[in-house]
């Protein structure tokens, strides 16, 4: 536990002291890794938006009317997902991303559609598209909200990760007035009990925080030391998304003190200092865009699941960017972005974190990739 004075000085730090820090702190790493910036060629499956919480900040659930995305998905359509498949083929992609509002069967609308299906609950719908996509090479990585040890037990081996954001345990957000207010399961106890759970499961797994969401900076050092001692506990986090908030149109929050890149960047860069070499510190490129330079001096790691066809359901007014574009730009910092799967390489081998099917599947995107590279 770090105690009042330690967060303060980290909240007070330079940029200059961050940056050099920072640096040396990547010098650790051996000299062929210190300049490679990562990413996964992805593209999103949203299941349905249908969802038990109403956070202040959420585009995504059923309770606001939409312009970009597909109206209220109660369950995505077959002939959707046919067509996603097809194009993540075509377009060379290795991630699916999974995502849908928490507990959604709980309403009738989707019970319904998962009934005609012959599904009886929305996990099992979740397992058996997870095992359709490993069919054709795309590797799951599951983000539904909040689960049950049982649950995430029940999906661990058809996903090569899953991902639930800690957001903020900030207290205040869940009293009157504050985002989590009508959001009954958005405790910081039932998302720091998944994360438990998905360690003592060997899930390899992703977090992170929402910035600007009515938290301090010192609230988000404190998150990420937590986020840290559950990984000296349980080994499986592979990698912490510093995300900001953005306006949205339709969406009647705005945060008291809005959220600025330079701000999102600084609690990158500390988070850089907290994980060091041990975890990576993922920023969502199109959230950032014109201050990928700064993202890159502040330690960054990852630019995360870029999409070639598919939109950020979170934030679908900031498109992702094409990622030759952004290969370039990193080329012009000195940096080189290279492709990783969902599934950080140092997981693949870890004793119990990968599950046989998902290895199997990994062996046949590096064939693909081989024989491609050899026509
Ligand atoms: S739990 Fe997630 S999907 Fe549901 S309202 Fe909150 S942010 Fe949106």
């Amino acid at each position: 536990m770090k105690t009042t004075k330690e967060i303060e000085q980290l909240e007070k730090i330079p940029i200059k002291a961050l940056k050099e820090k920072i640096k040396s702190i990547r010098e650790e790493l051996p000299k062929e890794e210190q300049n490679i910036v990562t990413f996964s060629k992805n593209f999103t499956l949203s299941l349905s938006n249908y969802c038990q919480n109403q956070c202040g900040y959420c585009f995504y659930n059923q309770h606001v009317s939409k312009e970009i995305l597909e109206q209220y998905i109660a369950l995505i359509e077959e002939n959707k997902i046919n067509d996603l498949i097809q194009a993540a083929i075509k377009f060379g992609c290795t991630e699916a991303l999974l995502m849908s509002g928490e507990s959604p069967d709980k309403f009738e609308v989707v019970q319904k559609e998962l009934e005609k299906r012959n599904y009886s609950n929305f996990n099992q719908f979740v397992k058996r598209l997870s095992e359709k996509l490993l069919e054709f090479n795309l590797l799951p990585h599951t983000n539904i909200g909040a689960l049950s040890f049982d649950e995430l037990k029940y999906l661990k081996d058809t996903n090569a990760s899953m991902g639930l954001m800690i957001e903020s345990t900030c207290e205040t957000l869940s009293k009157p007035g504050g985002v989590h207010e009508n959001s009954p399961n958005k405790t910081p106890e039932t998302r720091i009990k998944h994360i438990i759970d998905a360690g003592k499961l060997k899930i390899p797994f992703t977090t992170g925080l929402l910035l600007g969401i009515g938290e301090r900076f010192q609230d988000r050092i404190k998150d990420l030391y937590l986020i840290k001692e559950l990984h000296q506990k349980y080994g499986h986090i592979q990698e912490v998304i510093i995300q900001n908030f953005t306006e949205k149109s339709r969406i009647p929050y705005h945060p008291k003190k809005p959220i600025n890149i330079e701000e999102t960047l600084k609690t990158a860069g500390v988070a850089k200092l907290i994980f060091e070499n041990d975890i990576a510190i993922q920023v969502p490129p199109n959230l950032i865009q014109n201050y990928e330079k700064e993202a890159l001096e502040m330690g960054i790691d990852d630019f995360g699941g870029i999409s070639p066809f598919t939109i950020d359901y979170i934030n679908p007014h900031h498109a992702w960017p094409k990622i030759p574009l952004l290969e370039k730009l990193c080329m012009s910092f000195g940096y080189e972005l290279k492709e990783r799967l969902p599934i950080y390489k140092k997981f693949i081998d870890k004793n119990g974190f990968c599950s046989e099917i998902i290895k199997k599947t990994i062996k046949r995107i590096d064939l693909n990739v081989r024989s491609e590279k050899d026509s």
